[in-house]
């Protein structure tokens, strides 16, 4: 696999099939979905309107590959099929799964024959940690024969790490599993109050930054050694040791992992009709602009307030907001920076530390959760003294090596 540290834009979008799972995570960001069968984003959409999405995807948004998730997108009726025109129409697809399916090896040859590009297969412990984890008895020991059945059949897949305090014991054991079975990538993301989860998670369940430092350097030093790559999501850029910032994925820093999602078509399928089983189905928007107010003599002070809340469509003339992104001639790296900081100050609820504000690097980190400084307080920040105020999201991720797609 061809490695690379050229930077660019992703082109990944996301699809949500819709809330119907077959395990239990407790730190899922869609737990209430999931468990809600009347909840309109639960049941699946139909195959119809998963495919029209994944056509817009295609050919308004440009997106070259598509994430498909559920819940558990493998359990999805019509998957195969969803597959094989995801391929037909140049949009690779990637399952993000947790692997309980592809246990049957028959079942996970369908996959490779249906045209899937690669698995993205969420593991957060092994053993006995991992089932009580997932509410699940036996869930490790059918992931473990997943993963051996995806080596076995040489079809690609990648590893999905969720931080939780149970978790820092198993960052090395999945690190040295990663190691055997030959995963291209593994991302550590950490326990995060988004979507669901917003309000629930509780200080028992989530572990200091502190706490997770020396494990997770551990595991990385680990997994590079083997030159497997290492993404770090959603932790300030100052917990662990300067030379791990490479490895930190921020807002900002997303857009430049091709394995992440591209903000122009997720402002789109985040929104309800696109989630939903019901068929209806907005009109494509653009990506918004956030935080300045003039750009190139062109006015956005009213769209630069808005996001993508529910009442953005009714607002905001769409059509009119777009014509003025194309006449400011703004550049697409600028655009995205500014969305991400919407998505991290305005969505999420990130909060800047009184450190942040002597930091170098304070324009392209996110900072700390809100409900974390509630909890452990601020004072793990750790401001960096570059010695200039670093504007580039890209500062420190272009000394990092990429899996090229
Ligand atoms: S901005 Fe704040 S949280 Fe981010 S690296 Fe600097 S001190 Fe740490």
């Amino acid at each position: 696999m061809k490695k690379v540290q050229k930077r660019t834009l992703t082109r990944r979008g996301v699809l949500w099939l819709g809330q119907t799972c077959n395990l239990a995570c407790y730190f899922c960001y869609f737990r209430t979905k999931i468990d809600d069968k009347e909840h309109p984003e639960h049941a699946f959409m139909s195959l119809e309107k998963a495919k029209t999405i994944c056509h817009t995807l295609r050919h308004v948004y440009g997106n070259t590959a598509v994430d498909i998730q559920g819940g558990e997108p493998t359990i999805y009726p019509h998957i195969f099929e969803l597959i094989a025109y995801c391929k037909e129409i140049g949009l690779a697809p990637t399952l993000i799964t947790n692997g309980i399916v592809l246990a049957k090896k028959e079942t996970a040859l369908h996959f490779r024959e249906a045209g899937v590009n690669d698995f993205l297969v969420s593991i957060h412990a092994l053993g006995e940690a991992y089932d009580t984890m997932v509410g699940f008895k036996h869930g490790s020991e059918k992931q473990m024969q997943a993963l051996a059945n995806l080596h076995a059949l040489e079809i690609p897949y990648r590893l999905n790490c969720t931080m939780t305090k149970e978790a820092l014991s198993q960052l090395e054991k999945i690190a040295h599993l990663a190691i055997e079975k030959q995963c291209l990538v593994v991302n550590f993301i950490a326990f995060n109050p988004f979507a669901d989860q917003k309000g629930r998670r509780q200080a028992q369940d989530v572990p200091s930054y502190s706490a997770l430092k020396e494990p997770l350097q551990k595991a990385i030093d680990l997994l590079e050694s083997h030159r497997i790559e290492v993404n770090v999501r959603y932790l300030p850029l100052c917990i662990l040791e300067e030379r791990y910032a490479k490895n930190g994925y921020n807002f900002q820093q997303l857009s430049y992992d091709h394995h992440e999602w591209d903000f122009n078509s997720w402002t789109w399928t985040t929104r309800f009709n696109q989630r939903s089983n019901s068929p209806e189905l907005d009109e494509p928007i653009p990506i918004l602009m956030y935080g300045i107010k003039q750009f190139n003599g062109m006015d956005f002070s009213v769209m630069s307030e808005h996001g993508t809340k529910a009442h953005y469509m009714k607002e905001v003339d769409i059509k009119e907001h777009m014509m003025r992104l194309h006449s400011a001639d703004i550049p697409k790296t600028f655009l995205y920076k500014q969305n991400a900081k919407l998505r991290a100050q305005k969505h999420l609820e990130y909060h800047k530390t009184f450190t942040c504000k002597a930091c170098s690097v304070q324009d392209i980190c996110d900072g700390f959760h809100n409900d974390y400084v509630a909890v452990f307080g601020e004072e793990e920040a750790n401001a960096f003294d570059l010695g200039i105020c670093v504007l580039d999201p890209t500062w420190f991720i272009k000394a990092q090596e990429k899996v090229e797609e």
